[in-house]
């Protein structure tokens, strides 16, 4: 297999870039967020255990967020390129995918944004509850307001998108953050990507990276 991972904070536009290198470029997409808000709207128990932390802008605990990526990518083919998105989170999280030898991390990409334009980009952002793309209300704004360009489901805020569980999701990035970046420096496997820049320049940016 061979895994990149997309590390940057909240809102930092990792999301929005995997799923247009899924759809263009064939890579496996896994969003933890998403596969986490799947369990909760379908009632399981996993989501039952997840949605608490979720709404206080808190981390699920390792464990189980190890269990949900390890049968993900158990599931798998051999020669899949996949995209991690959201995982891992902290350094454990990281250690666990190296520690088996078909799931280490061939790279970690890390979206750099400056802080302040992540309340703005995350409190403006709309996600359309049937296929889940990403829009903003400024920069990125759908067609017809408050309609899907791709499905024509209904775009919808989500609720851990509030100023104040916002302000908390930042507050635990910055916590965790520092050490998975040296994680990955340390393993020379840390590329850094400038994410302050419209959709399409960072679309193109990574696809260069992804090629070198
Ligand atoms: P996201 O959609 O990536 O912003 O994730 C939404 C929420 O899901 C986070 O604020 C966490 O509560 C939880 N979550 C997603 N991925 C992870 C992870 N790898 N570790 C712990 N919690 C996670």
């Amino acid at each position: 297999m061979n895994i990149t991972v997309f590390l940057g904070a909240p809102g930092s536009g990792k999301g929005t870039q995997a799923k247009r290198l899924a759809e263009s470029k064939g890579f496996r997409h896994f969003s933890t967020g998403d596969m986490l808000r799947e369990a909760i709207k379908a009632g399981t128990e996993v989501g039952r255990r997840a949605k608490s932390f979720i709404d206080k802008g808190e981390l699920v605990p390792d464990a189980t967020m190890i269990e949900i990526i390890e049968s993900a990518l158990a599931a798998l083919p051999k020669q899949a390129r996949v995209l991690l998105d959201g995982f891992p989170r902290t350094v454990p999280q990281a250690e666990a995918l190296d520690k088996k030898p078909s799931t280490q991390v061939n790279r970690a990409i890390y979206f750099m944004i400056p802080e302040a334009q992540l309340i703005q980009r995350l409190t403006g952002r709309r996600v359309c509850e049937k296929c889940g793309e990403p829009f903003h209300v400024l920069n990125l704004p759908p067609k017809v307001a408050g309609i899907c360009d791709k499905c024509g489901g209904k775009l919808m805020q989500r609720s851990d998108d509030a100023e104040d569980v916002v302000r908390r999701r930042l507050q635990v990035f910055a916590g965790q953050n520092d050490q998975l970046l040296s994680y990955y420096s340390q393993a020379a496997k840390l590329s850094k990507l400038d994410a302050d820049k419209p959709v399409e320049t960072i679309q193109n940016d990574l696809m260069r990276l992804l090629h070198d």
